[in-house]
């Protein structure tokens, strides 16, 4: 059973394999190279231009302060208000005040390294003390060779608020420092710019300092928070990005929800690292969805070219059987097949202990009809002949083309004296009939042989009988049923 069925299918089954293999194979290799593209297009260019945006941003942000507190410090009304002995503190406070005003800083301030007395735009906000860690900034300043430092406050309760401090340090004419000014700003612009990174490439953007500590990340979006020592999957690549000596860096990580792809770059500035992550997964699911579409599409494909395969199988095989068992000029069954039929109408007739009969039928002097209008003529008559004993015959009956002019007729369930009664009444139509050759009419007879079977005779010898049958009614003189017993 199997192998009859491998059979007939193993061409479907082949077909359909590589027709899968085929569609697979296309499929996942353009997925993996497109996966493959977007993998490198995020982590070659993707992340490096994020962070060459952010980095200028924040050149930008500092520049402008570096250059008002530079101003500041070399301004002469300040060094000589100093000088002078700090007499009116309204002076200065005015002057701090337009700077605040004129450049929109958050704050402006000035410390006297002689008297301590930390100016800014409402008076004197306090007296710097050595022994006071929120003051150690002046000190600093006060001893460093730079002319400025940059400090960066950042205030936690609002992630918005990076606030960068310019401490210029204030000379005298004979270059010996005598105090520090500057001014704050927030660094608006770079947050702006982180933001809308973060919102727009989904991306995630944050600072981390020497120690690992995350400083500053957007205010939006998903935040990371602690050192990056302790982060869960960051962690193993921490010291990779707290590299100052191969930046930018492009490293990849896990923390248990895909793959995110990650560039670090060292900001001197602050001493910061600044660090723009990204997870694959967005760009790779387009890719995805892709590649279920097209598999979708392929099933539906091999699907189809199967279905239309097994059809013209199917139907080539059934023409195949066809051809086989009918005769192509009347479509009639032919020899081959009628024996096939007598078998089983011998299994059946044995089953059922039912009467087997058979007819045998010659057309009457049929050469003379080829011989005076010719073969095509001789064709026409056979044709009509079968269509004729077709339309005369019962469902079950078998009828065939035996050979020549002569028709066999298998009569299922029909006794002698019945099939008899078919034999003339397929006579009388034979006679009845008027064929039109041009313009004259043909008019045909038939000679029967009929015959009940036997029950255990072969096929060979019950044709042989009604064979006789028919010499008989020949030799009365033909249009003649003549039966057997
Ligand atoms: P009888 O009454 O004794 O049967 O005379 P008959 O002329 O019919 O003699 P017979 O049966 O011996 O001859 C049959 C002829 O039928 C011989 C053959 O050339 C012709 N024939 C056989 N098959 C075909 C066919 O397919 N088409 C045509 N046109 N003629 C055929
Ligand atoms: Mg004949
Ligand atoms: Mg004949």
């Amino acid at each position: 059973m199997l192998r009859v069925l491998w059979k007939k299918y193993s061409l479907l089954v082949w077909l359909g394999s590589l027709l899968i293999i085929g569609f697979l194979a296309t499929s996942l290799a353009s997925y993996w190279v497109s996966r493959d593209q977007i993998r490198h297009s995020i982590v070659d260019q993707g992340l490096p231009l994020t962070g060459d945006n952010i980095y200028s941003e924040i050149q930008r942000d500092v520049l402008r302060p570096t250059f008002i507190s530079s101003l500041m410090a070399s301004d002469t009304f300040v060094r000589d208000w100093i000088l002078s002995g700090e007499q009116d503190s309204a002076q200065i406070v005015r002057y701090l005040n337009e700077v605040k005003r004129e450049y929109g800083a958050v704050s402006s301030f000035l410390v006297s390294n002689k008297t301590g007395n930390y100016y800014y735009s409402q008076g004197i906000l306090k007296t710097v003390k050595e022994s006071e860690p929120r003051d150690l900034w002046f000190y600093r300043v006060r001893d460093m060779k730079d002319p400025y430092e940059m400090n960066l406050d950042v205030d936690f309760a609002n992630h918005d608020a990076v606030t960068i401090f310019i401490n210029y340090r204030v000379l005298d004419y004979q270059g010996n420092f005598i105090g520090a000014t500057g001014v704050g700003l927030t660094l608006e612009s770079l947050a702006r710019v982180i933001d809308d990174i973060q919102q727009r490439f989904n991306r995630r953007v944050y600072f981390v300092n020497e120690a690992g500590e995350i400083i500053v990340s957007a205010k939006t979006g998903e935040l990371h928070k602690g050192s990056i020592h302790e982060l869960p999957g960051i962690a193993a690549i921490a010291t990779s990005i707290l590299n100052k000596n191969s930046q930018p860096t492009n490293l990849e990580y896990d923390a248990g929800g895909g793959l995110i792809m990650l560039s670090s770059r060292y900001i001197p500035e602050f001493n910061w690292y600044l660090v723009v992550e990204q997870t694959e997964e967005e760009e790779i699911a387009r890719v995805r969805q892709v590649l279920m579409g097209n598999l979708a599409v392929s099933s539906v494909v091999t699907a189809l070219v199967l279905l239309l395969c097994l059809y013209s199988v199917n139907r080539f095989q059934r023409r195949l059987e066809n051809v086989a068992a009918t005769d192509s000029l009347t479509g009639l069954l032919n020899r081959q097949a009628f024996e096939l039929m007598f078998e089983q109408a011998v299994h059946e007739a044995h089953r059922a202990k039912t009467q087997l009969s058979m007819i045998l039928l010659d057309i009457d002097h049929f050469k003379n009809i080829n011989d005076s209008h010719g073969h095509l003529a001789g064709d026409r008559v056979i044709m009509r002949v079968a269509r004729m004993l077709e339309n005369s015959l019962r469902n079950g009956d078998v009828l065939c083309r035996w050979g020549g002019e002569e028709f066999l007729i298998l009569l299922k369930q029909t006794s002698l004296p019945a099939a008899h009664g078919v034999a003339e009444k397929l006579r009388d139509a034979m006679a009845a009939e008027q064929l039109q050759l041009g313009h004259k009419t043909l008019r045909i007879t038939g000679s029967f042989g009929v015959a009940q079977f036997g029950g255990v005779e072969t096929l060979v010898h019950f044709f042989a009988r009604v064979d006789r049958a028919l010499y008989l009614a020949k030799a009365a003189g033909r249009n003649r049923v003549e039966v057997v017993e």
